[in-house]
């Protein structure tokens, strides 16, 4: 029997999306550059929004500024606001780079920003530099002002030149312990790297006598000059457009190679992963990954009876839920379900490409909210849910187990510390997935614990 692949829509509102602001992608960013802080063209609310969920995820300060609309600047204008924001900036914070992010309202009322841009200009010198996202989240997710914001900044900086022996990395959305890994991996072919964004430090720092304005740490603006004359660009992500892909555009406008991958969660991604910067570097993979590939293996041999047959509703960021699906067909789960705020095809495409098999069998549902999660589970029952803590009502309503992954994090401590990529970070991640279906079948035991 054929199966139908659809979830039909029981309401038409959005409850609980499935996504979050353009603005807070495009504001993480900026907080992965040095000496940068971001502003928001728009209402103090949605500066607070993000605080919120940023520093829930971090447990790190996060400094917004806010051009701060009124119902007065909402009908005149806020080209006033803005400067005057800018101004407080530099005073208090004097920053190299001031990114405006402009918010749904900015968006809507058509503010021109170059235009108030130019008046400051005009009566102030010695400007830090300046750069503005359109970032209107009605017209898309988190995801969408994260990758405009990378590509803002590449494009602003990037300078031709001779070759270096630099790459030139974008990897999307990812832990700060992500970032390390990252750039040890790459560290580890002897392949300097230009990580963008990098908020490895500014996002999971020490802690300080004094308070940091702007945390040390991000991305150096030499090295964003430096985009231009890499030897090579990683992207992580299937589902990026050709119109966002930064490493597409350094390919098309400084003719660099670019490599365009699923994040590398799971072997089969990892692999890819690491035959690229054999390709890049000349190196083979160092004996210390090789190891760490086997023990994954051994990982996946000992769990196997638990995972095997399993199944699974997978939701979040679409390249992530396309890299956690590829990784769970590996470890012998079902896949049920995948869910994303995404807009429509994104998802889907980027599982075609990458697990075709999955495509055609899951439930795949894009802009959806976490009321589409909790219907699709209600039909399609599976054993686990993973994705992050927004989804923890429809965890505990169907008393399905959860492993969070993504963001945000809120409910749990470590996010900034939970690892997905590589062989480790895979290791780290299905060892959790194990012992979340360990927990449940011991609750659900009436011995309680169990010997397997
Ligand atoms: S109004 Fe728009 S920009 Fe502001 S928080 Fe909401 S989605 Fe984000």
């Amino acid at each position: 029997m054929t199966k139908i692949n659809k979830v039909i829509k029981t309401h038409t509102s959005t409850r609980n999306a499935c996504k979050l602001c353009a603005p807070l992608g495009a504001s993480m960013v900026l907080k992965g550059i040095e000496q940068a802080m971001p502003i928001l063209h728009g209402s103090q609310g949605c500066a607070t929004y993000i605080r919120r969920y940023v520093i829930g995820h971090f447990r790190e300060p996060f400094d917004i500024a806010s051009s701060s609309f009124t119902e007065e600047t909402t009908v005149f204008g806020g080209g006033e606001n803005l400067m005057r924001a800018i101004e407080n900036i530099i005073t208090q914070y004097n920053p190299e780079i001031i990114g405006i992010a402009t918010t749904c309202l900015a968006e809507t009322i058509g503010e021109d920003i170059q235009l108030h841009l130019a008046a400051l200009a005009g009566k102030k010198a010695d400007l830090p530099t300046i750069v503005h996202v359109s970032t209107p989240s009605y017209k898309g997710t988190h995801m969408d002002g994260f990758f405009a914001a990378v590509k803002t900044l590449v494009r602003k900086f990037a300078v031709k030149g001779t070759r270096i022996n630099k790459v030139a990395v974008f990897p999307g959305m990812l832990s700060p312990q992500d970032y390390r890994y990252i750039k040890q991996m790459l560290f580890d072919f002897q392949l300097p790297s230009v990580v963008i964004p990098d908020f490895s430090d500014t996002l999971d720092g020490g802690s300080w006598q004094d308070y940091q304005k702007i945390p040390p740490g991000g991305t150096a603006i030499d090295d964003l000059k430096d985009c231009g004359r890499c030897c090579g660009a990683i992207e992580f992500g299937l589902s990026i457009s050709e119109d966002q892909s930064s490493a597409e555009y350094l390919s098309k406008s400084y003719g660099m190679p670019s490599y365009k991958m699923p994040i590398p969660i799971g072997i089969e991604n990892s692999d890819e992963f690491f035959s690229t910067l054999c390709t890049i570097s000349g190196h083979p993979v160092p004996d210390k990954y090789s190891m760490a590939r086997m023990r994954l293996i051994d990982a996946y041999v000992d769990g196997h009876k638990y995972a095997a047959g399993k199944s699974v509703a997978l939701y979040g960021e679409e390249d992530l839920v396309c890299a956690l699906a590829s990784f769970m067909s590996e470890i012998g789960m079902t896949v049920s379900v995948c869910i994303s705020g995404c807009k429509p095809e994104s998802l889907r495409k980027a599982m075609e490409k990458r697990v075709p098999a999955v495509a055609a069998s899951a439930r795949i549902l894009e802009d959806a909210d976490f009321e589409d999660l909790l219907n699709a589970i209600e039909e399609s029952p599976v054993d686990l849910i993973i994705g992050n803590s927004k989804g923890y009502t429809v965890s505990r309503k169907l008393s399905v187990p959860l492993v969070r992954v993504g963001f945000p994090i809120h409910d749990r401590l470590g996010a900034q510390r939970f690892s997905l990529v590589g062989y480790e970070g895979t290791t780290e991640l299905f060892d959790r997935i194990i012992n979340a279906i360990i927990e449940k079948k011991q609750e659900s035991s009436d011995i309680g614990y169990l010997t397997w």
